[in-house]
């Protein structure tokens, strides 16, 4: 045990800005089967690679064969609220939070690096090291809870009670034995938990909950809109309302995020046109205007076909009929995705010129899915054009 180092450590890892560092020791993750279960109910959906992972996230070992502890971080993202009149502005899109700024991979990567430097310095030389963002096929969250940076809430989320839970994850596995506890000096005790509250369950817009602490990705607007490279099902996609890149509503309504701090990290304050950008300026974005504007962000994992059907998808919702000619233009884009999922959205705001787009595009189609999204929208426009004879249009018109 060598706590002079392990507080060294902690102390290196809060100056290059990791807030909450704890560390346990590697060994064989304890959550292991109730994961396992999780990918064969089918709650992964289309993220294979989580199931191809599923072996190296058994035992942190498996990345590090020499590896004899886990340095546990989090990074605080938090940064400011988005007025409430331009959130809830169903022309404007909200993207989550965590990426509003640079993308937090390239930022907490490099400090990981430096952190593992640091440690070198300190005599281990030797040492052996593997650094994962994220990303990495780490459990993360266990590890994280086990080094009492939190607990592991309903909304499945790691909290921390002093701070709640607007964190990056990262992880640091060492060849060296260091203490597995806080570092503080003294050992932190694992404070807060959920207790009674429900408040995330029962905000969630899909009903992705199965139970407290399960959660069906297939249902999750995070999911639909960053990792789902397909069709968003119809059934959902009125419930997306606004959401163009993932979903913070979970954490928003989590008290224990009342007492959240915001950062002064530059990387993760909000570049210009990401708080609640007007939907009609993204949607017709030419592929070299998208990776322009999203270079070293965050939103880029979800491509120019993704976001803009994303955004198409929100406009729909928006229903405005201001938004048609825009509309048909992405009605003919090159991407059958957005060919498909502008024919929807035409559909949800009826009238004329929606039409009209509809069936121009219906002669010259020829992706069957998207003939069936025309025809769909068609019918649907119709069904509005009765329903409009006998109650008010939409109130966003
Ligand atoms: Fe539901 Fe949004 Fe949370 Fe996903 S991120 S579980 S959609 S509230
Ligand atoms: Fe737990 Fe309530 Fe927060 Fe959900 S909203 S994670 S139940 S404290």
């Amino acid at each position: 045990m060598n706590n002079t180092l392990s507080q060294q450590i902690q102390k290196r890892a809060r100056d290059l800005g990791f807030e909450l560092v704890g560390i346990t020791p590697a060994e064989q993750s304890q959550t292991i089967q109730r994961y396992r279960q999780w990918i064969e109910n089918g709650y992964a959906g289309k993220m294979g690679y989580l199931e191809r992972h599923l072996p190296l996230k058994e035992d942190t070992r498996r990345l590090l064969q020499e590896a004899k502890s886990i340095i546990s971080l989090a990074m605080n993202y938090y940064t400011i609220d988005t007025p409430k009149a331009l959130a809830e502005n169903p022309s404007r899109g909200q993207i989550s939070r965590y990426a509003w700024g640079d993308d937090y991979h390239d930022v907490i990567r490099e400090r990981l690096l430096d952190l593992v430097d640091f440690i070198k310095t300190t005599g281990e030389d030797q040492l052996k090291s593997r650094v994962f963002v994220d990303s990495g096929p780490v459990l993360e969250r266990e590890y994280a809870q086990k080094a009492k940076l939190g607990w592991i809430g309903k909304n499945t989320n790691l909290i921390n009670w002093r701070s709640g839970s607007w964190y990056f994850l990262a992880e640091v596995l060492v060849s060296i034995d260091l203490v597995s506890k806080d570092l503080g000096g003294e050992t932190e005790t694992l404070r807060g938990s959920c207790g009674t509250c429900t408040k995330c369950l029962e905000a969630c817009p899909t009903d992705a909950f199965i139970e407290p602490n399960v959660l069906d990705s297939r249902l999750c607007i995070s999911y639909l809109t960053i990792e789902l490279k397909d069709s968003i099902p119809k059934e959902l996609r009125s419930k997306m309302g606004n959401l163009i890149f993932g979903c913070d509503i979970c954490q928003e309504v989590c008290p224990w995020n009342s007492k959240a701090v915001s950062t002064g990290e530059p990387a993760f304050q909000p570049r210009d046109g990401n708080l609640a950008p007007e939907l009609l300026s993204l949607v017709n974005m030419t592929q070299a205007e998208f990776s322009e504007k999203y270079r070293g962000s965050p939103i880029k994992r979800a491509k120019r076909r993704g976001f803009l059907r994303n955004v198409i998808v929100a406009i729909g919702n928006w229903g405005s009929r201001a938004a048609v000619p825009a509309l048909r233009k992405a009605l003919v884009d090159d991407e059958p995705l957005i060919r498909g999922h502008a024919a929807w959205a035409l559909g949800q705001i009826g009238g004329k010129q929606a039409e009209q787009a509809l069936h121009a595009q219906l002669q010259q189609e020829n992706d069957a899915e998207v003939i069936s999204e025309i025809q769909d929208a068609l019918q649907n426009s119709n069904d509005k054009n009765l329903g409009t004879n006998k109650s008010t249009n939409s109130h966003y018109n």
